[in-house]
């Protein structure tokens, strides 16, 4: 059986070509598909009956199922996501006065193996397929209850072109995984949120977050360029190897570089930085200015991201004075700095705690704080 939710619109029209189908009909269904988060072809009151049969001998639309949800008191919202095999990812939804972010993972563990990272500690299982990328957003639509376009009644969002008064009018790839080492399905899956037959986000509402892929940021900035944001963690390249490996093979000098080439085509004219604070090792004063120093040398804004403990990490979070100490040196020196917020703790959903394994299930129940993600893509 296909999974519709693999396909972009000319992949639709393609595999629709194939069946002597016009290319109208897959824009019908796409809509269908992604508007209203249908999965019953049955539904599709406006195809034609012929098709509505035939699709349903040969396709279905198929999203990742949910083995859990989690609600937490603030209105964030998690789903652990079987994705078969023993795999399972996470998808965190964060809602905010005016809009909803939805955090996306594009690959089930991670190979890039960052030292301060829970997702990186479980190894790699595989990418995710483009239909388990987007089915994330299908699933938060349809579980929100966003479908069918209902504009919310709220001045501040429907003054805002961009919006089409969803539930999630933002998606970040910042759950599990590198989205760029998955770059075909993730790229797909891209166009498929950007698409007016689908989800229609603007390339500013949706980032792509990335370890610093340098080659790869190249190609997206080439055939699919949305909003960026680095993870960085380190202003120096010894210390950067040491907490991102990858730093090894792109180190900074590459990175900075790519960035730069990046907003020539990038939909906002800034990288997101991120910098997770952890204590003793990246967050004193000197670390401050280097960082500082490296700031200014690409049009960016920086996310200073409390760090996340998780079991046997070794490293602990920065105390609340270090961060804003930190943060004071960084504005000091011109450098627009925000700090992420910690927001509620009753489901552990935070950046860098995501670890989909279903048999880790009861190290799920352990209370974490957790960061709304509202300042990257603010
Ligand atoms: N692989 C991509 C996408 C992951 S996004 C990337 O590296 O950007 C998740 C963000 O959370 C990244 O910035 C990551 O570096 C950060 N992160 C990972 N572990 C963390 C932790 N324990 N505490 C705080 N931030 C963490």
């Amino acid at each position: 059986m296909l999974n519709l939710l693999d396909y972009d619109l000319a992949g639709l029209s393609a595999w629709f070509a194939e069946l002597d189908e016009k290319p109208f009909r897959a824009r019908q269904v796409m809509r269908w598909i992604h508007r209203e988060a249908c999965n019953d072809f049955g539904a599709m009151t406006d195809v034609a009956k012929s098709l509505r049969a035939k699709l349903g001998a040969l396709a279905e639309i198929r999203p990742p199922a949910p083995l859990r949800d989690s609600v937490s008191g603030d209105g964030t919202r998690k789903w652990l996501l079987d994705v078969g095999g023993g795999n399972a990812v996470e998808t965190v939804f964060i809602p905010e006065a005016g809009r909803g972010t939805l955090c996306v993972s594009s690959q089930a563990g991670c190979a890039l193996d960052c030292a301060f990272c829970a997702t990186g500690k479980q190894g790699f299982s595989r990418n995710l397929d483009v239909g388990e990328i987007v089915g994330q957003l299908w699933l938060a639509n349809k579980l929100l209850g966003a479908a069918g376009g209902t504009p919310r009644e709220d001045e501040s969002t429907r003054e805002d072109e961009n919006d089409n008064g969803r539930v999630v009018s933002n998606v970040v790839l910042m759950g599990m995984g590198e989205p760029l080492a998955n770059f075909d399905n993730v790229v797909t899956a891209l166009r498929i949120m950007l698409d007016d037959h689908a989800y229609g986000l603007s390339r500013r509402r949706v980032t792509v977050s990335t370890a610093g892929v340098t080659p790869a940021m190249d190609r997206l900035r080439e055939e699919c360029p949305v909003a960026l944001a680095v993870s960085l963690h380190a202003p120096d390249d010894a210390l950067r190897d040491r907490l991102m490996p990858i730093n090894r093979k792109y180190p900074l000098r590459d990175l900075l570089a790519a960035c730069r080439r990046y907003l020539e085509r990038a939909p906002r004219d800034f990288v997101t930085f991120e910098y997770a604070m952890i204590d003793g090792i990246n967050d004193s004063d000197a670390h401050a200015r280097a960082l500082a120093a490296l700031a200014r040398e690409v049009s960016c804004k920086i996310n200073l991201i409390p760090f996340n403990p998780f079991p046997r990490s070794g490293f602990a979070r920065s105390p609340v004075n270090r961060i804003r100490r930190f943060a004071e040196i960084l504005l000091d020196s011109g450098i627009i700095a925000t700090t992420r917020r910690t927001r509620g703790d009753d489901v552990s959903a935070a950046c860098g705690q995501l670890v989909g394994q279903v048999r880790d299930k009861t190290r799920r129940t352990r209370t974490h704080p957790m960061q709304t993600m509202e300042e990257v893509w603010s």
